[in-house]
């Protein structure tokens, strides 16, 4: 892959448009291109990508309305004690900003997505939506045989909406392109963790979320070329301290929240946003049943989050402990959505597990649309500043 000549700064523009767009302006172009194209969303915060990508198909990620979306629709349809995201999404389909959208994926992470996927099948009756419903039980003869079922059906659905078959040999194909989309984004974290003067997160969560609507294949090169050019950016160190971001992998907080905390002097040098392109920690195998191969990953080499069941107690939780260790990270920003169950239930066992080994933690709670940033970039600087003053050996 060639790289850019004029630094980061055009890359990050383009990147600014798409996560600005609400509009899907380039979705909708991918999808004019040729008569017989699909898009099929997704929402937060994973699905076997590539089955919709070998189907011919482009995989649209929808991560809500954000900070620049009025909801006057999406409120009728629920309670207001829960999270934003349901709302707004259902605000992007009321308001036609999602009517070019053919398929609607709603993965299994918690009862409000299980529920806006039967709202969505009454309100869009002519839009393929699937409830995607993965195993929490990682045995391969009980939760292995269920989840290739499920893949299966999957497949079945793609292949009615888009009126072919999809062999075996384009989906390994685009589990190859996945494989490389993988590898470069860990090695984009990689490059945060190691010089997060260079790579800061409110510029690696852009490139990151460009994913979620672009092709895999201009995202590989987009990533590529944003390291390429980041690396050779002339931008000094900062006495920052360095901090993990957890319970952002649903609903998004709004960039200025992110870049609150680094200007409250923390780089964050790990987070869970967008678990979509992260979930698995491996290759795929490109060679034998790709569909096995799918869901053996899923078992047996995908991320830990709360999103996961964790049977033992004594491994509860010990993912962020090994985030600590492998991002060089001080101490823990917990930031998630108000009423996110998942996030907000597992936060006191994670919690827990840092006492025990004495790292220093904060949390706090967000919506979509918070506005004042004010009160969260004294917290986080606050915290820096304790963990410089207090926590350094
Ligand atoms: S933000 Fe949390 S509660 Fe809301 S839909 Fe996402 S996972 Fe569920």
């Amino acid at each position: 892959m060639s790289a850019p000549s004029r630094g980061t700064a055009p890359i990050l523009s383009r990147c600014q448009d798409l996560f600005d767009d609400l509009d899907f302006k380039s979705a909708r172009a991918w999808k004019a291109a040729a008569p017989d194209r699909r898009v099929v969303a997704y929402m937060p915060i994973y699905v076997p990508r590539e089955l919709i990508h070998a189907a011919g198909m482009l995989p649209l990620g929808i991560l809500g309305g954000g900070e620049n979306l009025e909801v006057i629709h999406g409120d009728a349809y629920y309670q207001s004690y829960i999270c934003r995201i349901p709302r707004s999404t259902l605000e992007l389909g009321i308001t036609g900003r999602l009517d070019f959208v053919d398929g609607f994926l709603f993965p299994s992470i918690c009862d409000v997505i299980r529920n806006l996927s039967g709202i969505w099948k009454l309100l869009f009756p002519k839009v393929y939506v699937r409830y995607f419903d993965v195993p929490q039980n990682f045995v391969d003869a009980v939760g292995g045989e269920y989840y290739v079922q499920e893949i299966r059906e999957l497949r079945e659905g793609l292949e009615r909406l888009g009126g072919r078959p999809i062999d075996d040999e384009a989906l390994r194909a685009s589990i190859a392109l996945y494989n490389q989309n993988r590898r470069l984004l860990r090695e984009l974290y990689a490059l945060r963790a190691k010089t997060p003067w260079l790579a800061p997160t409110s510029e690696v969560y852009l490139v990151a979320r460009a994913g979620m609507v672009l092709p895999v294949e201009e995202h590989n090169q987009l990533i590529a070329d944003y390291m390429a050019a980041a690396r050779e950016e002339q931008r000094p160190p900062k006495d920052n301290c360095r901090v993990v971001l957890n319970g952002v992998f649903c609903e998004q907080p709004p960039l200025n929240l992110v870049k609150a905390i680094e200007m409250a002097g923390c780089y964050v040098v790990d987070d869970d946003f967008m678990l979509v392109g992260r979930w698995l920690t491996d290759d795929v195998p490109a060679e034998g049943d790709p569909v096995r191969n799918l869901a053996a990953a899923f078992l047996h080499r995908s991320i830990e989050t709360s999103a996961k069941y964790q049977p033992s107690l004594a491994l509860k939780g010990q993912y962020i402990i090994d985030s600590l260790r492998d991002s060089g990270a001080e101490g823990v920003i917990f930031a998630a959505p108000s009423f996110c169950d998942p996030a907000l239930l597992e936060r006191p066992m994670l919690e827990s597990r840092l006492d025990k080994v004495d790292v220093p933690h904060i949390g706090f709670k967000y919506a979509e649309n918070s506005g004042q940033m004010q009160p969260v970039r004294e917290q986080a600087g606050t915290f820096a500043d304790s963990i410089k003053l207090w926590s350094t050996p």
